[in-house]
């Protein structure tokens, strides 16, 4: 596998600690949604869109305006996982995370 670059932008200087990358799967069926670059530590509530590493259809939508982007929806078993929103903190697009929806696996 080719080794991926971290991301890095005005948001990392603001988070400190490592960052690492999260494979995101479906906690029903288990296929792969995505992976994540997270900043530091502490319990993942919320994707960021500019920090998502891996997914067809994410890097066309990442450019789009939040009420065009389509929530977050395991490809195989059609569930909801994830829907887009705002983040106030830092007005920046999210997606957030359903209780429970997905698995995360740090590689
Ligand atoms: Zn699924």
């Amino acid at each position: 596998m080719a080794k991926r670059k971290f991301i890095i932008n005005r948001y990392t200087k603001t988070r400190q600690g490592r960052n690492k990358i999260l494979q995101i799967t479906c906690s029903k069926c288990n296929t792969e949604i995505c992976k994540y670059q997270k900043d530091g530590d502490g319990r993942l509530l919320r994707l960021y869109l500019d920090r998502i590493l891996s997914h067809d259809t994410l890097t066309q939508v990442l450019t789009l305006d939040k009420k065009d982007i389509a929530p977050l929806i395991c490809p195989n078993c059609h569930t909801v996982l994830a829907v887009p929103y705002i983040y106030k903190k830092e007005n920046r697009l999210a997606y957030r995370i359903i209780n429970s929806s997905i698995h995360k696996k740090e590689v």
